[in-house]
């Protein structure tokens, strides 16, 4: 299978070293994900490679200018890309959009900075605008992790099917408690039923354990 093609555009490549590790590098090293830094300054036409400036109407800070954003896409651009903006004013991330992301050929995101970007780089390459919540960053490269790091565990291979079937908000509830060696730390104990063997008691266990924790912290979930 061909791996997931993902172009990053950012005038911040060396942000991403966190996924140079753990799953989301064994998934590069086995050719499921190709993941390619482009830094958005090499494309600005400015003489000194300036990519911000001072909004029109005034206001605070700076915003990224359009021509450098507007040319590092066409670069990468093909037929079959779906490009992402992550930005506050975008859709929030969920399990199911993460899902369909994983299953594009390739993937174009566009990491916004300082107070953000000039409208008509979003009105010219209408990209997917996607929020990771209703709060707001420094800039796109830590939210476009969180998109990428979120998609990858979608596509084929990356972790197992188990695994992604078992996770909070998989079935519309949060994942019971889990545990691991010792069986007892500091007077605590793991729960006996986790113990019997009884996989149909485990079962019946962790589904009570999942409904409680989720009417307790979540209970916007079960409606
Ligand atoms: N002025 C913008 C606003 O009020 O909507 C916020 C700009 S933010 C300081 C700079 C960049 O960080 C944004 O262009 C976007 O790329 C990214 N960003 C910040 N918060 C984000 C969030 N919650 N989800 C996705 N991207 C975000």
């Amino acid at each position: 299978m061909k791996p997931l093609k993902i172009d990053i555009l950012t005038l911040f490549p060396e942000a991403f070293s966190a996924l140079d590790t753990s799953i989301i590098r064994r998934a590069k090293e086995s050719g499921k994900i190709e993941i390619n830094l482009v830094n958005i300054r090499d494309f600005s036409a400015d003489k000194h490679k300036k990519c911000d400036d001072e909004p029109y109407g005034g206001g605070a800070g700076m915003l990224m200018t359009v021509q450098p954003i507007y040319d590092a896409v066409k670069s990468v651009k093909k037929r079959n890309s779906h490009i992402v903006f992550a930005s506050p004013c975008g859709k929030t991330l969920s399990p199911e959009l993460a899902q369909n992301l994983a299953k594009e050929k390739h993937l174009i995101f566009i990491c916004g900075h300082y107070e953000g970007v000039d409208q008509r780089a979003i009105d010219l390459l209408k990209p997917e605008e996607i929020s990771i919540g209703d709060y707001v960053l420094t800039g796109g490269e830590i939210p476009t992790m969180v998109i990428v790091d979120c998609l990858s565990r979608f596509v084929d291979g990356v972790i197992t099917k188990e695994s992604l079937s078992e996770e909070s908000f998989s079935n519309g509830l949060l994942e019971y408690p889990q545990y691991t060696r010792p069986q007892t730390f500091k007077g605590l104990s793991v729960p006996e039923v986790l113990m019997s063997g009884n996989h149909k008691e485990i079962d019946n266990w962790r589904r009570k354990e999942s409904e409680k924790r989720t009417r307790e912290r979540r209970e916007d979930l079960l409606k």
